[in-house]
């Protein structure tokens, strides 16, 4: 199966979206990579879920790509007296660090590294950034602060700190016991949300020893502060503008996806943009206008994904979602602007042989209008420097790893194939070309550019190019 597009889209999974027939259908329809999220999700399930992809995936013959997102240091109110209270704007109030509170005047937040580092003026965002409170004193125990939004308050409500560098890693040790479960069944993307330091990132990828790709999650307007190092530590970013919009002005997020997009690109490292994608479609079966242009947005920044939260989750019409999303992409990367947009934003090449034969790769494809580009990539590397080039011509992602397979599927433009090792360059070619053909790219007397490194197996070696027709002529 060949996709349309070269975005990719990201399905989360849910009750909307779990048993085989309905993952079989999100699949068809065209989601390339399935995230689950960790919050919601038991090790058991995670377990039978994997199971049905992997399932999936044999029947298909199509690597799928699998992300596990790890829930991170995500604050929660404790609980109020009879589950809510209400509170007005301008009342003072008090923060313990609590359990539970039976006081209306009281709120309760069981978490001790909050008032560790709570100071005076931070500003506290509960439910989704609905309510505001900010403080006028902080103690190791407790808080005082006014209320500045006022509303109804229920327990167990997720709080943010967009002004508090919280004393924690990243990594509770929920999220320890859900990496080793994920780890153990061979997802191919862990996922670290809340990331406030280049040092979170670090920590996590010496956990996991390569064996999946570690995403940062950017959510926090902390994490903003050390972006770059953040991206050089990390395989690949999220634009996660549910918690970034709660942290940030909402007009501010924007411009970050911009941001975080253009230096995740420069890097060539994959960028996923998520939340509220097609919101709407959670009820209804046609998004909006807004919603349709947001989606559009993504494609024309180049971004490598673009991700469907609760409308595959627990939305109504999970399916008709990602049909929508293709849909988008397909048109807005088929349009006359496309192309000219994704080659005045090309990331020039670093001084590197891969680089170098990728940029020219890109320029002859267009020269001789091959029909793809087939890169021999064993690691990766060299398959996310070709999709880096943002080239007009599809590229066929031609590994012997199937673990490769599987987390290229999250890059832009990839379309990965699984083949077995080749024993020298003829038998390359002659494999980029019968699969170039057999997969529906290229017919009889047409061009495709090929890429290897020899000697063959060596990862990021890339140092040779071959243009080559299809027919053995
Ligand atoms: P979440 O992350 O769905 O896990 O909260 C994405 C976001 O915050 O946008
Ligand atoms: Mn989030």
């Amino acid at each position: 199966m060949r996709r349309g597009r070269k975005t990719k889209i990201v399905a989360t999974l849910g009750p909307s979206s779990s048993s085989p027939e309905q993952l079989k259908a999100l699949f068809e329809a065209g989601a390339d990579v399935f995230r689950i999220n960790m919050s919601h999700t038991s090790h058991e399930l995670l377990a039978v879920l994997h199971g049905r992809l992997r399932a999936l995936e044999a029947e298909e013959k199509r690597p799928i790509c699998i992300l596990a997102d790890l829930q991170g240091p995500k604050i929660r109110l404790g609980t109020l007296p009879g589950g809510k209270i209400t509170l007005v704007e301008g009342a003072h109030i008090k923060l313990l660090r609590e359990a539970s509170s039976d006081d209306p005047a009281v709120i309760p937040i069981p978490h001790a590294e909050v008032f560790a580092a709570l100071k005076q003026k931070h500003c506290l965002l509960i439910d989704d950034g609905k309510i505001r409170l900010r403080t006028w004193s902080a103690k190791p125990d407790s808080a005082d602060a006014i209320v500045e939004v006022g509303g109804e308050l229920k327990d167990r409500k997720g709080v943010n700190l967009p002004d508090t560098l919280l004393p924690v890693s990243a990594m509770t040790d929920k999220d320890h016991s859900d990496l080793d479960a994920a780890l153990h069944l061979g997802v191919d993307w862990i996922a670290l949300s809340f990331v406030q330091r280049p040092d979170d990132v670090a920590e996590l990828k010496k956990l996991v020893r390569g064996r999946a790709g570690v995403l940062a999650k950017i959510e926090k307007p902390k994490a903003l502060e050390t972006l770059s190092e953040i991206i050089e530590l990390a395989d690949a970013l999220m634009v996660a503008r549910g918690d970034l919009g709660v942290e940030l002005p909402l007009e501010a997020v924007p411009g970050w996806q911009k941001e975080i997009t253009r230096a995740a690109r420069k890097v060539g490292k994959p960028v996923v943009i998520a939340t509220q994608m097609l919101e709407s479609m959670i009820e209804s079966s046609a998004p909006t206008r807004a919603e349709v242009s947001d989606v559009a947005t993504a494609v024309f920044d180049g971004a490598d994904a673009v991700m469907l939260s609760a409308e595959t989750a627990a939305g109504k019409h999970p399916v008709e979602a990602v049909n929508v999303m293709d849909r988008i992409a397909i048109a807005v990367e088929s349009g006359p602007l496309f192309q000219s947009i994704m080659d005045s934003q090309r990331a020039t090449p670093e001084e590197t042989t891969p680089d170098a034969i990728m940029a020219a790769v890109h320029q002859i494809t267009h020269t001789v209008h091959a029909r793809a580009i087939v890169c021999w990539t064993g690691s990766g590397s060299t398959g996310l420097r070709a999709a880096r080039e943002r080239p007009e011509a599809p590229i066929i992602a031609l590994t012997p790893s199937v673990e490769t397979a599987r987390r290229l599927s999250i890059a832009w433009g990839l379309h990965c194939v699984m083949t077995d090792d080749a024993h020298d360059l003829d038998d390359v070619v002659e494999r980029a070309a019968a699969i170039a053909y057999e997969e529906g790219f290229a017919k009889p007397g047409e061009r495709i550019v090929i890429t290897a490194g020899v000697p063959l197996g060596t990862p990021g070696a890339t140092n040779l190019l071959r243009v080559a027709f299809i027919g053995g002529r």
